[in-house]
């Protein structure tokens, strides 16, 4: 009997696939932010226009065309997001990977796709060898995010992805954003006739983007909110990585307090959670 694919290995293929994706696009003369260059090469069409809330693009396979959400403005998460959409027209065209991926799951995981997508776009836009070696001389924190930037261009998504692709613990990554998020009357207040209710919106920390490392076993779901009393918020306020035990924000709410380091860089909150600890830089594999 042939023994079905790991979602290790998967993973592993998404990240080669998007290699190859890179080195096409260079071949052919692009930078990966010529959005309808780089899907032509790959016969996809690009256009822009409205999504439902927290969905930053989408891919419609049989039309072979990738939609970009209007309402996202930060370039980081644009290139982030048309690479992710550029990652699911080239595994839909990748036969093996698709048929690894079908005897792996036994059926549509969606969320497994997605996590693939993370993965290639990570890849596309920031190479792993780049970030593991860096990783390996100057140990596993946030504070390398900003320095990469520094180093590489403004990747801080790509960058907070490839450090947790590249880890070899157990660890969770959360990108998380303020925004302004609708407050809900309580349902038990009975509205007062001739009196319009209030609309009441709030500054909320939510989580944009989630990914875990491969010796993870779960994920975490995008578009929560994080609760106030959360060592992400205090990230917010300084300037510098905060630390200290804080609650994995599982979507069952049962999640457990573990060892985060948080920082807050060009608007977004980087956190990890490390539920096992991380490799000294000595003890850090070469690959
Ligand atoms: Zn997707």
């Amino acid at each position: 009997m042939i023994k079905p694919v790991t979602e290790k290995e998967l993973v592993r293929q998404a990240g080669e696939l998007a290699a190859r994706t890179r080195r096409e696009i260079e071949a052919a003369g692009l930078v990966i932010t010529d959005f309808e260059q780089v899907a032509r090469l790959f016969d996809v069409t690009v256009a822009w226009g409205e999504l439902p809330a927290g969905k930053d693009g989408s891919y419609l396979k049989d039309e072979r065309k990738i939609v970009l959400s209007t309402s996202v403005t930060t370039p980081e998460r644009i290139n982030f997001s048309f690479c992710h959409e550029i990652m699911h027209a080239r595994i839909e065209d990748d036969d093996d990977l698709l048929s690894d991926f079908a005897d792996a799951y036994r059926r549509s995981d969606e969320e497994a796709m997605e996590r693939l997508c993370n993965v290639g776009a990570a890849e596309l836009l920031m190479p792993a060898e780049n970030v593991r070696q860096i990783m390996v001389e100057r140990g596993f924190s946030t504070i390398l995010i900003p320095e990469l930037c520094e180093r590489f261009g403004a990747l801080s998504i790509a960058i907070a992805f490839q450090m947790v692709n590249c880890a070899s613990h157990d660890c969770y990554l959360v990108i998380a954003e303020n925004q302004m998020v609708q407050l809900t009357a309580a349902h038990n207040q009975t509205p007062m006739p001739n009196i319009k209710p209030i609309n009441v919106s709030q500054e909320q920390l939510v989580i944009i983007y989630s990914g875990a490392a491969s010796a993870a076993k779960y994920s975490i779901k995008r578009n929560q909110t994080i609760p106030v009393n959360h060592l992400l918020c205090m990230a917010l306020r300084s300037n510098e990585p905060v630390q200290g035990d804080a609650r994995l924000p599982f979507a069952s709410g049962n999640g457990w307090d573990v060892p985060c380091e948080a920082l807050y860089f060009r608007r977004k909150v980087f956190a990890f959670f490390n539920r096992t600890q991380p490799m000294s830089n000595l003890q850090m594999p070469l690959f």
